[in-house]
Parts: C-alpha cells; sequence; structure tokens
C-alpha cells in the first residue's frame, strides 16, 4: 500500500480519495476548505493544515484542483509540495487544465527531479463516487503501469493517451466535441418545437442517423477516412439543406448559431471547389485552412 498525497477534496476529488482510502491506501489530505479535510480524515486520511505537509513519505501526489494556475500553485509556489517530495515520488494532476500549462509543469518538475504525469478523467460526480471513472492517463509507460493500482480504485477503465501531454489532449478535444454538440442539440430541438415536432418523434428519426449516432461512425469511415471524396451525399446538397433549416429558423424566430457557424464551412468548402465532394470533405477543407496536409483525393 502506498502513501498518497491529494490535493483538491471538491466534488470529484472527495469521491476519489475517500475511495483510495477504502482501497486501503494511506492518504495525506489538503484542501483550502478544513471542513472538506476534516469530513475526509474522519475516513480514515490524515488532515494536512499546509500543502508542503502532504508530501510527508508521499509516494504518490495527486491534485484535483479547478484550474492550471492553482496547480502550479501548490506544486511549485512557496511552501509548495515539490519542495518536500522525496525525489522517487509520482506527481499526477487528474485536474481539466489547458495543455501547455500540463507540459510546463512536466518540465518544470523534471528540472528539479521529480516526474510527474497527467491522468484527468472522464464521467461525472457520481462515477468519482462509484469509483467507475474514465482515466484518460499521459505519462510514459512506466509511469501509467506504476500508477495503475490507484486509477483502477478511481476508475472503471484506463486508457493510455500515447506519452506525456497526451491524456489532457484527448480530455480537452472529448470535452470540446461533446460541449459543442450539447449546444448543437438543444438548437436542433428548439426548432423542432418551434415548428410543432415532439421530441420523440424527432429523436427517434435522428437516433437513426449520424444526427444522433454521431459521424465517426456512419458517414465518416467509407469516405474521407478512406480518402474517397466522391459524394454519398454532396456539398452543395448539405449546403442547401442547412440553408433550409436556417431560413425556416430566421422565419419562425429561433437562434440558430452553431448552425450558422457550420454553414460558414460549407460555403468555403464550395468556393474551395468542394461543392460536389462527399459532405465529409469538411474534415480536409479544415486541414487546408489548418496549414495541414490533406489526405484524401
Ligand atoms: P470543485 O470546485 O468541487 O473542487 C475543487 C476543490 O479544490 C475545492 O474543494 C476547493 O476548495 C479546492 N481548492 C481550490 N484552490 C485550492 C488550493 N489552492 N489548494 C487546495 N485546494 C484548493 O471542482 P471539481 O468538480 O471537483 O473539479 C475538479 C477538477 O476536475 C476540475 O479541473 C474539473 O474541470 C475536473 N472535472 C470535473 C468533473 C465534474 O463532473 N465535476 C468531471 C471531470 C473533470
Amino acid at each position: 500500500m502506498a502513501t498518497v498525497g491529494f490535493i483538491g477534496l471538491g466534488q470529484m476529488g472527495a469521491a476519489m480519495a475517500a475511495n483510495l482510502i477504502k482501497g486501503g491506501h494511506d492518504l495525506n489530505l489538503y484542501d483550502i476548505n478544513a471542513d472538506a479535510v476534516a469530513a475526509l480524515a474522519a475516513k480514515g486520511g490524515k488532515a494536512c493544515d499546509r500543502v508542503a505537509a502532504v508530501a510527508e513519505g508521499a509516494d504518490f501526489v495527486i491534485t484535483m484542483l479547478p484550474n492550471g494556475a492553482l496547480v502550479r500553485s501548490v506544486l511549485l509556489g512557496e511552501e509548495g509540495v515539490v519542495a518536500a517530495l522525496k525525489k522517487d515520488a509520482l506527481v499526477i494532476d487528474m485536474s481539466t487544465i489547458h495543455p501547455l500549462e500540463t507540459d510546463g509543469l512536466i518540465a518544470d518538475l523534471a528540472a528539479k527531479g521529480i516526474e510527474m504525469m497527467e491522468a484527468p478523467v472522464g464521467r461525472t460526480s457520481d462515477h468519482a463516487i462509484a469509483g467507475t471513472l474514465l482515466i484518460l492517463a499521459g505519462g510514459t509507460k512506466a509511469q501509467i503501469e506504476r500508477a495503475q493500482p490507484l486509477f483502477d480504485l478511481m476508475g472503471a477503465e484506463t486508457v493510455d493517451a500515447g506519452g506525456p501531454g497526451k491524456g489532457i489532449r484527448v480530455k480537452i478535444i472529448n470535452n470540446y466535441m461533446s460541449i459543442a454538440l450539447n449546444a448543437l442539440s438543444a438548437e436542433a430541438i428548439a426548432l423542432a418545437e418551434k415548428i410543432g415536432l415532439d421530441f420523440d418523434t424527432a429523436m427517434a428519426v435522428m437516433s437513426g442517423t449520424p444526427a444522433g449516432k454521431g459521424h465517426f461512425t456512419t458517414s465518416w469511415p467509407n469516405k474521407v477516412l478512406k480518402g474517397d471524396l466522391s459524394p454519398a451525399f454532396m456539398i452543395d446538397l448539405a449546403h442547401k439543406d442547412l440553408g433550409i433549416a436556417l431560413d425556416l429558423a430566421n422565419q419562425v424566430g429561433v437562434p440558430m448559431p452553431m448552425g450558422a457557424a457550420s454553414r460558414e464551412l460549407y460555403n468555403m468548402s464550395r468556393i474551395a471547389g468542394r461543392g460536389r465532394q462527399d459532405w465529409t470533405a469538411v474534415l480536409e477543407q479544415l486541414r487546408d485552412l489548418s496549414d495541414m496536409p490533406t489526405k484524401a483525393n
């Protein structure tokens, strides 16, 4: 069993630390909220009254904090953890922070002879309580292997994202898509309701199409991912249909900011000569605009 310093005992961190305590580890607990520390210490962890005390005897230090500036301050600030940490300890940041901040922290800790990896989590506080989080591990194989017994107590599944800094990158990409899709879904349903469709009918149709299933497993595999842009559904027609929906929304008074922005991507694709290509060619158009090599013909 290991000694684990845990910093940040909020909605997520308190439940994750509780699962490590349940799993038999010795926890050094710190949060600026003394009540949060006391509540967990009652379950068996050791309360620390200052952040550096978390380092005492620690094999691992886990941070689960709101942002990167706080992670940096508890680790590297005056009276931070790192100065007091033994050299063979492993720091694991499980917060969701900016990937470039993660890169900077890994490098700055390495300069002080301390190893750090990141392991942000997917899913929600209910999963944190149940110990069924999705752990997105960014680190060397050896670091992930070393942390795995802890991950197994906090999560149901660990994904090796492919190296240091990759865990936080896949977390941010995943959240970007789910958060934006949430807004797009709300737009579509608001329009559906305004034009007199009920939710169940709209959902029954969309759950069988790329609208509900997403594109990665439906429209993309045989087209843009294979380098085949011959049209199954062409950009010109997608642009026309999107335009009809936006006109209708304007007429009945439903704002469609996501749809309006995406129409411009179809517009740009047409201007670039892709009007008769498959609608999945919008990926190629974005690669072009992002100064990346295109992959399809
Ligand atoms: P939270 O606000 O509930 O908890 C943050 C905790 O950090 C609080 O207890 C706060 O007192 C403590 N804290 C703040 N500054 C501190 C400092 N300087 N020293 C010590 N403790 C300090 O947030 P949360 O929901 O637990 O989220 C934590 C991280 O997990 C965030 O990065 C969040 O984006 C990420 N996350 C959250 C969820 C979710 O569903 N809530 C899911 C996945 C990832």
